[in-house]
């Protein structure tokens, strides 16, 4: 049949394999984007799992949406009880954890599972310690707030060092582990870059967090009033590694295309978007505690940052799915997502979804028997 959309000869279902458009819609109605990665969304809906766990498409967000409930209630339970190191160390692993059971359950390592995680959370985590350990002294020694005639006044060096530079750097670092996977010919997609970065992103932070609360993590004794840990612990959990591992997506997805295409808008925009994301995060969050506001309006200002940045992710890589489907060709695959038999190159026919959005399980006829679990090891 020939498609509605882009016109090119595609197989029987409900969207072109080749431009993933719908067949069977209202050509007039309402052209909200189909998000690749997740056809029951558009894209710019800031979903957090599904842009950042593309491989799920859609379908198994589920569970991972109760795991990290489970760890937020753990968290919280911890605060609740005046456990501050404990809620601290959750916090610290919850989502890189999420991530690593993501990584085995949709296989996005195909078949090196110990070089992929050393290079993305292993090498995060090095580069973590190293960057951290070096640029912490230096913060120290340039405090942002310094006494003036009338009390503290912000040092104007010391803010762009701490808010500008350092996030700036951190971004520039954060990705190198992650690229080391870059050329492989099992990962050519953008969208492993993607998910490679996140992964290095969130070793990262963690290494970060750990090191910058580990007086508290160590020695803190249990605390009888622990309110003021509720918003540093919510930050910590959710804020921080988030921002932080969509910037390295970002990073990494952009340069994952480089060298196979000229260097194109999108690339340019998204290593902005990621080191502009970044800087707002770090910037305004400490203008904001300089203004003496209330800690809730700094989570709302990290709020809006984050989701800025997930809108970013998903653009990019609704974007690159789309470019990259007409490279494929046609094969004889199953879906992992719905499970049909089909004759695909970038889209699935039948649900729509991307194919290199969907779990790489290494028997696809048996898993969609139910011999084996969708992404489920070998
Ligand atoms: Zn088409
Ligand atoms: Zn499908």
């Amino acid at each position: 049949m020939t498609c509605r959309s882009c016109g090119r000869e595609t197989p029987e279902g409900a969207f072109c394999t080749w431009c993933g458009a719908r067949q069977d819609a209202d050509p007039g109605g309402p052209a909200a984007r189909r998000f690749a990665a997740s056809p029951g969304e558009t894209v710019i809906s800031p979903s957090v799992l599904t842009t950042l766990l593309p491989h799920l498409g859609g379908r198994g967000v589920r569970e991972y949406r109760w795991a990290f409930g489970a760890g937020l209630v753990l968290l919280v339970g911890l605060y609740l009880l005046g456990f501050i190191s404990a809620a601290l160390t959750v916090a610290a692993v919850l989502v890189p954890v999420i991530y690593v059971m993501y990584l085995y359950e949709a296989r996005v390592y195909r078949d090196a599972p110990v070089p992929v995680l050393l290079a993305t959370i292993g090498g995060g985590i090095l580069v973590g310690i190293v960057l951290t350990l070096l640029v912490d002294p230096l913060i120290a020694a340039n405090p942002i707030f310094v006494d003036g005639v009338r009390g503290p006044v912000i040092d104007v060096t010391a803010l762009l060092l701490a808010t500008v530079l350092v996030p700036v750097v951190q971004e520039i670092v954060k990705p190198i582990p992650a690229l080391v996977l870059r050329g492989r010919p099992e990962f050519g997609h953008s969208i492993d870059g993607l998910v490679f970065g996140v992964a290095a992103g969130l070793g990262f932070v963690m290494a970060e967090t750990v090191i910058h609360y580990w007086p508290a993590i160590s020695r803190m004794p249990i605390q009888q009033n622990p309110g003021a840990w509720i918003i540093p612990l919510l930050s910590v959990a959710i804020l921080v590694p988030l921002v932080n591992a969509s910037a390295t997506g970002l990073v990494t997805a952009a340069i994952w295309r480089l060298g196979r295409r000229p260097v194109t808008r999108l690339a340019a925009g998204a290593i902005l978007a990621a080191v502009v994301g970044h800087v707002a995060f770090t910037l305004g969050s400490m203008l904001l505690i300089s203004f003496s506001l209330h800690a809730i309006f700094v989570v709302l200002w990290q709020v809006i940052v984050m989701v800025a940045l997930l809108v970013a992710v998903r653009i990019v890589l609704d974007t690159t799915l789309h470019e990259e489907a007409v490279e494929e060709g046609l094969l004889q695959t199953t879906c992992a997502n719905c499970g049909a038999s089909v004759l695909a190159s970038g889209f699935c026919p039948e649900c729509g979804v991307a194919m290199p959005a969907t779990a790489h399980i290494s028997n696809p006829i048996a898993a969609a028997s139910g011999d084996v679990a969708p992404g489920g090891a070998r």
